[in-house]
């Protein structure tokens, strides 16, 4: 969250389109906050993306592509185990897979198919966000609701932006109860 991650996938891609390598961005179709037809980051800049809702959609998409990408993998609605074999599958073949999401949920717990993907990755960047309180790296999403931290029992995924997420580092982050 505020992180980069997005700004940071768009750059790899700009750099994957220079070397004239075939490439595809996909983003799930769950992330509305932008045109559906590409992936964009808080600051602007933006990439042609086809949106999905599975990672079967993915591997569809994939002939005749060396370079795939998924952004805000954490919105897929399949099971963990399914979106991990399909990046798996694809890189089998020889894709190279770039994937950006978040690792934890707001009550910091981490996302299943982040948490095994980060382990089966040839290449992990934690990319951090600056706590709004501190200052500090922020490696937490605080989710709030009408100014308060969200109870424990609130659905995980709520897409949204300023209002309800804030940036905060592990001292300043409010466990949800
Ligand atoms: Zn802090």
């Amino acid at each position: 969250m505020f992180s980069g991650k997005t700004e940071e996938l768009i750059r790899r891609m700009r750099q994957v389109q220079i070397a004239r390598q075939h490439c595809r961005i996909f983003t799930p179709r769950l992330d509305t906050r932008y045109t559906s037809s590409q992936v964009a980051s808080h600051s602007g800049a933006r990439l042609e993306a086809v949106p999905v809702s599975s990672i079967k959609e993915v591997i569809a998409g994939a002939e005749g592509v060396q370079v795939i990408a998924i952004d805000e993998l954490h919105f897929l609605e399949d099971r963990p185990e399914e979106i991990v074999a399909g990046c798996q599958e694809l890189a089998d073949r020889g894709l190279r897979v770039l994937v950006a999401g978040l690792d934890q949920n707001y009550r910091a717990e981490p996302f299943p198919a982040m948490a095994q993907l980060m382990a089966l990755a040839e290449q992990v960047d934690k990319l951090y966000a600056i706590c709004v309180r501190c200052g500090a790296y922020a490696t937490r999403s605080q989710r709030l609701i009408d100014g308060h931290p969200a109870p424990a029992n609130a659905p995980t995924i709520v897409v949204g932006g300023l209002d309800l997420y804030e940036a905060r580092c592990r001292a300043c982050y409010e466990v949800a109860v």
